[in-house]
């Protein structure tokens, strides 16, 4: 189908994904079987009619990551679906995955960002849309895996994180070892406005620990771990 252009974001993800991937198989535009207004599918052309910035007629705002071609697992699309999630980054409007959906706004009573239940067709690949706003925005995106999961130290025979900057809850589902530590940060530190409890070992957390613990705050060592906890 002619008559279209990419995102610029995608294009440059899509650059990525096939360094890594060589041969892997992209889809974009919508068929026949989508539908063709751009206010119900991303796949589909911007019109130019909702006003805002970046709606530029003929531009296709969504990309779907295939399985199978180019040596491509269900395990690197999820990593894949679960990493542009990690990242926050700004570009994203949607990521579909089997029979999850996490938006960058929030929907309901979910908070911005939540994976939510798919009630849609399931999706074999990975589906990401970006919005508008930021058309033009070529920068690299950080989806690939910061690591497989936060590493872990044996301490008086209990398993301590060792946390750093750039780990995040996501990565041991269930454990909240990132949001717990920044708890115990704001517990002790009255001094300085508290962190958001957010499980992401961003910026803000690093300069909180420094701010405890001097040093740059970028990773915590186990006697950091351990005043933190009062042991
Ligand atoms: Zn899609």
């Amino acid at each position: 189908m002619a008559g279209w252009t990419l995102d610029e974001g995608l294009e440059r993800l899509d650059q990525e994904w096939r360094a890594q991937h060589p041969g892997a198989v992209i889809y974009h535009i919508a068929d026949g079987n989508h539908s063709q207004n751009p206010r119900v599918s991303q796949h589909a052309k911007d019109d130019g009619k909702s006003g805002g910035p970046g709606d530029t007629p003929g531009e296709v705002d969504a990309s779907d990551f295939m399985p199978g071609k180019g040596g491509v697992t269900d395990e690197d699309l999820d990593e894949l679906a679960e990493g542009l999630v990690r990242s926050r980054d700004p570009r994203i409007l949607i990521v579909i995955r089997r029979q999850s959906i996490w938006s960058s706004y929030p929907v309901g009573n979910y908070p911005a960002w939540a994976k939510r239940p798919y009630s849609g067709k399931y999706h074999g690949h990975t589906h990401l849309s970006v919005n508008d706003k930021y058309a033009s925005n070529k920068s690299d995106w950080k989806w690939e895996p910061v690591a497989n999961e936060i590493p872990m130290v044996k301490l008086d025979g209990v398993w301590v994180p060792q946390l750093k900057l750039g780990h995040d809850d996501a990565m041991d589902e269930g454990y909240n070892h990132v949001k717990r530590a920044q708890v115990l940060a704001n517990w002790l530190d009255n001094k300085r406005v508290d962190l958001d409890v957010d499980g992401v070992y961003g910026a803000g957390t690093a300069a909180k620990f420094a701010a405890i613990f001097g040093g740059n705050g970028k990773a915590l060592t186990t006697e950091q771990w351990r005043k933190l906890h009062g042991i």
